[in-house]
This record gives structure tokens, C-alpha cells and sequence, in this order.
């Protein structure tokens, strides 16, 4: 058997982890930038979690809070100019996707010069920062992974910066931050990582360790569609979307995302469509074309689930999503035509053309 797996970051779980495990903090530095969006950081209590924290360790800090939604470039070069000013010497990032993808490329930028048109070429030096992040939402699973997702204009996509030096040293996950996040962000963050992980099963790059954390993840988050669905969702159920998003995240890592998330990205940039949501609206379809050309490999995937075939998966994500966007024409064929530059396309055990991502656009938005 061949294996090829790393998982660099340690993880720590449970209600006020950040406080009981105040010493992995201790060890990062002494001042930190802490990078959030504009308001969650506040309001769910993990900011002041934090920097209580940091206080009774002796340690100060600085905290940029200026991430939106699918981050910028320019987003991300200010925040490394403040971080350089502020003379830092560790990060911490709390919030979604967006402020912990933002905070690893600030990391990059503070330590490294890297022109704006060599971002993501992929040839960095060695420098970066200790990191410890909070995931406030359960989807990315970017608190493990080493990827770094910002919009790109030029290309009118999303681009990743991919590379070992951005996996975070430490994650503190405690759901009890999650309580008061909307249920539509809450079912769109767990369409992520469950796309996330059916999407590491059928990716080239699977191995026994990924396929096995994608069944655990897939399982677990199947087990929560009825609390999704009617929106009873308790600190454990929390927990779960949690663990589960976490366990995704660890698959991508040494998986990568195929071509559904190519699809997604496109969606996003053009339509605003929460980048979660954008999987899930095309993830059925996609999964529908693999099963006419590698069955076996949609059999193990649908043992996962629970469900008895791959219509009624796809049909109960569907269900979670509520009523679909309206496509045009011409916007499938642009959106085809983006996707299949994608190298996510090629990582995928089942290679589509432009052209059946096209026919999968159809069938999504028909
Ligand atoms: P997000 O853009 O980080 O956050 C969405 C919204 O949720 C924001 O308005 C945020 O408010 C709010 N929010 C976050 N936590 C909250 C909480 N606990 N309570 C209440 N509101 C809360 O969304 P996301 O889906 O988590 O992240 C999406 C980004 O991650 C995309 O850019 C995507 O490309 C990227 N991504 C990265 C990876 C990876 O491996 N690195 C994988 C998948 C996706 P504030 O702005 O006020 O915080
Ligand atoms: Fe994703």
C-alpha cells in the first residue's frame, strides 16, 4: 500500500478549550495580530474568549478587523501592512472561511515579499508565523488545511495560495461560539464540508486515511439533516457539524476539491452565492454523471449516507437549500468555460469537458 499523508496542526476541542488550554498560546508568542470579520468575533463572545486569555498569559495584541466575505487581495496585502507595523510575532484568527483564509496569507505577506503577481504561483520561502485559529462556523475546515482562498478579479474566480507553511500550528474548536450563527449560514457552512468530503472520496488523490476520515465526516453530517431541516440546533448538534466540518477539512487537505467546487467558485464570484451553497447546488448533478461512469465508487460513498440512492441524497441536499437561482444561457456557458480552467477539474478520479460541465450547469439550474 502507498500512503502520503500530513496533518501538521493540533487540535483541541470542547467547551472553553481556548481557556483550558491557555499554555498552547503561551508558547506562540508574545504579541499577536487577531484577524476577524467586521462583527461575529464580537457578538459570539470568542474575541473577549480570547483575549482574556492573552492577557492573563502576559501576552499583547492587535486585532485587524477588516475581513468580508470572500476576501480580497487587497484585503489581505493591508492586513500584512498593518501586521508589519504592529510588529507582530504570532497570529490568531477567529470567524468563518473568510477571516481564517485572510489570516494565512496575511501570515504569508507579513513574513515574506511577494509580489501581487506571484501570489499564486506557488514559490514561496520558508518564513511564516505560528498560527492558532477558531473556526466559528462549521464548513471550511480551513483550520486544518493549508489553503488559502482569496478572490482573484484578474482571473474573475477564486484562487488558492496552497502550501505546507500555511497549515495553522493550533485549533481551539468550541461550538458553543456557533449558537447564535443564522440557520441558512449554518446549513450552507455544512453543505461545504459534506461536499468537501464526498468530493475527497472521488478525488484522484484519495488514500485509505482520507477515504476513512470522509466516511466518519459524511456520516456524521447525514445524521444531522433533521436538525438542519428544522433548525433544533442544540450545543451537540453544533458539536457534531463541528467535528464533522473539521474531519472534511482534513481530507481536503491531502485530497483537494474536484470539480464541483471549480463550479462553485463561479457561482460565487459572479452571483454571490455563498461559497457552501454554490457546492451543494451542483453537487448532486455531478454526483448523478459519476455514477454512469464509476458506480462502485458512488456505492461507497452512498454507504456512507444512509440514503438508498444518490437521487434521494442529492435530492434531500436540495432540500436544505431551499429554491434554486435562475441561470442564463450565456451565463452557463461563461461559468463553463471558467470551471475548466480549474485544476481542481484534473484532480477528480472522474475528468469532465467543458462541455459536460456545461450539461452539469443545466441540469443544476434547469
Ligand atoms: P464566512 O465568509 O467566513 O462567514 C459568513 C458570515 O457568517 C459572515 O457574515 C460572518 O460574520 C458570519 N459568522 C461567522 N461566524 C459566525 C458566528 N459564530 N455567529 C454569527 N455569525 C457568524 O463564511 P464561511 O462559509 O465560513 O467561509 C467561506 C470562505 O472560506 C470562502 O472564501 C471559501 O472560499 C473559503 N474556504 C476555504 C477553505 C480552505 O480550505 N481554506 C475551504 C472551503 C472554503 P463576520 O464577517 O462579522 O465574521
Ligand atoms: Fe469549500
Amino acid at each position: 500500500m502507498k500512503l502520503n499523508y500530513l496533518m501538521p496542526t493540533k487540535v483541541v476541542m470542547g467547551v472553553d478549550c481556548i481557556k483550558s488550554n491557555a499554555d498552547l498560546l503561551a508558547a506562540m508568542g508574545s504579541k499577536a495580530l487577531i484577524v476577524t470579520g467586521k462583527h461575529s468575533a464580537k457578538s459570539n463572545g470568542s474575541l473577549d474568549d480570547m483575549t482574556e486569555v492573552l492577557k492573563s498569559n502576559g501576552q499583547t495584541f492587535s486585532v485587524y478587523d477588516k475581513i468580508m466575505s470572500n476576501p480580497t487581495i487587497d484585503c489581505v496585502y493591508d492586513g500584512a501592512n498593518f501586521a508589519k507595523q504592529e510588529k507582530i510575532d504570532f497570529i490568531i484568527a477567529i470567524g468563518g472561511g473568510s477571516p481564517m483564509d485572510a489570516a494565512k496569507a496575511i501570515n504569508l505577506l507579513t513574513c515574506q515579499d511577494i509580489p501581487r503577481e506571484e501570489l499564486f504561483l506557488g514559490s514561496y520561502g520558508s518564513e511564516i508565523l505560528p498560527m492558532a485559529f477558531v473556526p466559528t462556523t462549521a464548513g471550511t475546515g480551513s483550520e486544518v488545511t493549508q489553503y488559502s482562498i482569496l478572490t482573484n478579479d484578474k482571473a474573475e474566480t477564486k484562487t488558492s495560495i496552497a502550501t505546507p507553511l500555511l497549515f495553522p500550528t493550533v485549533a481551539f474548536l468550541d461550538a458553543k461560539y456557533m449558537m447564535g450563527l443564522s440557520l441558512t449560514t449554518t446549513i450552507n457552512t455544512a453543505v461545504d464540508a459534506l461536499s468537501h468530503s464526498v468530493e475527497g472520496m472521488l478525488s484522484a488523490r484519495a488514500s485509505d486515511v482520507s477515504d476513512t476520515l470522509a466516511a466518519r465526516s459524511i456520516s456524521l453530517l447525514c445524521s444531522c439533516f433533521d436538525a438542519l431541516k428544522t433548525g433544533a440546533l442544540s450545543l451537540e448538534i453544533r458539536e457534531v457539524l463541528l467535528y464533522a466540518s473539521m474531519l472534511a477539512g482534513m481530507v481536503i487537505a491531502n485530497t483537494g476539491t474536484t470539480v464541483v467546487h471549480a463550479m462553485g467558485y463561479s457561482l460565487t464570484y459572479f452571483r454571490d452565492v455563498d461559497h457552501g451553497r454554490a457546492n451543494g447546488l451542483v453537487l448532486p448533478a455531478f454526483l448523478e454523471f459519476v455514477q454512469t461512469k464509476n458506480k462502485p465508487l458512488i456505492d461507497k460513498i452512498l454507504a456512507t449516507t444512509g440514503f438508498a440512492s444518490v437521487t434521494e441524497f442529492g435530492n434531500q441536499i436540495t432540500l436544505l437549500l431551499g429554491e434554486r437561482e435562475h441561470l442564463s444561457k450565456e451565463e452557463m456557458v461563461l461559468f463553463s468555460g471558467k470551471a475548466v480552467l480549474s485544476k481542481n477539474v484534473h484532480n477528480c478520479s472522474v475528468v469532465v469537458s467543458e462541455p459536460e460541465i456545461l450539461t452539469l450547469y443545466q441540469k443544476s439550474f434547469a
